[in-house]
């Protein structure tokens, strides 16, 4: 199709009329309008090309309009558009399998959701109906989901307007750049963050916790990659105390940190796993979540109370088949850990030297975030009107960035290259050297 740039004002004046946004006042929006899209590029109508250093929200690790899902897609959409989940489809037990192959031993199950939020809330079902118990335990520096259970297990402010369910408990986790447990290693933030976390569940009644609900690498929270030792002694708190633990993976896996499943770098192996996004990279809505045997076992005579129309939904089915086995055939995941380590590492690196405006850069794989002060001693974040100002300026380079609050997430699709990276940071490095200071 040729450039048309009335298309983007119609695109754009639709949207202004009639389709109500997520998380924002409706007023002022300005969205950008996006009509294509292949690997790390999405462009416009009229030919405006961006390098997606966003994977959107995170989640086009595939990258754009892979050829295989997409093909999957259509010729799923031509045998068989929709049909009930209490039937049995061949691709849904076909992504099922592709599923739990890459989970640890003990796993043999998926509850398939229509995305990560509804996959939090059913693994909160479970662990509730597991152990008998109500409480759930989860982090401030956290997002898990917009609906009753995922957004009060929510840590940001998107909880307080939206706190609705109850049995929720809130901890701080390790985040040593602006530590709450005046830590200044890595193992002291880990051994303090450990000893709160038992505290609060001793002080709320072991016997009363049904879960801890933590994403393995906390995401819009800032990327925060635990210490060493921080999740294994989390699940030794679980095991003290009967407690469910339960792994939100739904940015951080399926590739982002360079492997299938964050938690795999930490020692750790929980009992839930909730997943979205990275699973066939948002081409089709779903999540679930892998379900360890024990607990599986449980509803083999007893009713499991909850379901979806959409369980399992056959065009989100095929599209996990094909986003996984081109995953693996095109060591997708690998690359993400190899421009991760080579690339993406040593440049932010070079960044943090040259801008004294970056406070830290911190990630793994492509999972990244870069964090911005006003000043380097008071690590005083920069305010939102030069971070709105930032963003502003890299769209107008060419680049869609990933910003939340003082902080730019790098977190281009796992198919990025060396090159790309390049690109990439030197706009960010033209940008950040365009601040007024
Ligand atoms: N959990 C985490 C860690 C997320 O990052 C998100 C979305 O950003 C969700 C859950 C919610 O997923 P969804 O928006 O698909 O409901």
């Amino acid at each position: 199709t040729g450039a048309d740039s009335s298309l983007d004002a119609l695109a754009h004046d639709l949207d202004r009329a009639h389709v109500f946004h997520s998380w924002a006042a409706q007023g002022a929006l300005d969205p950008l309008v996006i009509a294509g899209g292949s690997g790390t590029r999405v462009w416009d109508h009229a030919g405006r090309t961006y390098l997606d250093f966003s994977s959107q929200l995170v989640n086009v690790n595939i990258g754009h309009q892979h050829p295989v899902v997409v093909r999957a897609i259509q010729e799923q959409a031509a045998q068989l558009a929709t049909v009930a989940p209490s039937t049995a489809h061949l691709a849904r037990g076909e992504a099922a399998k592709r599923i739990v192959a890459r989970a640890p031993e003990g796993f043999r199950k998926v509850f398939f959701t229509n995305g990560g939020a509804d996959a939090n809330e059913n693994a909160i079902r479970l662990a509730r109906l597991h152990t008998g118990r109500d409480k759930v335990v989860s982090a401030y520096r956290s997002y898990h989901g917009n609906t009753g259970a995922a957004i009060v297990s929510t840590g940001d402010w998107r909880r307080v307007p939206n706190e609705y369910a109850r049995g929720h408990v809130h901890v701080f986790g390790p985040y040593l750049y602006r530590s709450e447990f005046w830590a200044t290693t890595p193992e002291q933030e880990s051994e303090r963050a450990l000893r709160h976390l038992e505290r609060v569940v001793q002080a709320e009644g072991p016997g009363s916790v049904a879960a801890v609900l933590l994403e393995s690498v906390p995401g819009t929270a800032g990327v925060l990659v635990p210490p060493p030792g921080y999740l294994a002694g989390v699940r030794a708190i679980c095991d003290r105390y009967g407690i469910v633990l339960v792994l939100d993976e739904v940015m951080a896996g399926f590739g982002r940190t360079g492997r299938w499943f964050a938690f795999e770098g930490h020692d750790v192996v929980p009992d839930l796993i909730a997943f979205a996004k990275g699973v066939n990279s948002g081409y089709v809505p779903v999540g679930g979540v892998i379900i360890s045997d024990e607990i599986a076992a449980g509803f083999d005579e007893r009713v499991f109370p909850g379901g979806l129309t959409y369980s399992g939904h056959p065009l989100a089915a095929a599209s996990i088949v094909a986003a996984l086995d081109a995953m693996e055939d095109e060591g997708i995941v690998e690359n993400a850990r190899r421009v991760g380590d080579d690339a993406i590492a040593p440049a932010l690196a070079e960044l943090a030297e040259r801008h004294e405006v970056v406070g830290e850069v911190r990630g793994d794989g492509v999972f990244w975030a870069i964090e911005l002060v006003a000043d380097r001693a008071t690590r005083e974040p920069l305010p939102d009107a030069a971070m709105a100002a930032l963003k502003k300026d890299l769209v107008g380079r060419g680049l869609l960035p990933f910003v939340q609050d003082n902080r730019i997430h790098v977190v281009p699709p796992c198919v990025v290259t060396d090159d790309e990276v390049a690109e990439a940071v030197a706009l960010y490095d033209e940008a950040l050297a365009a601040l007024p200071r």
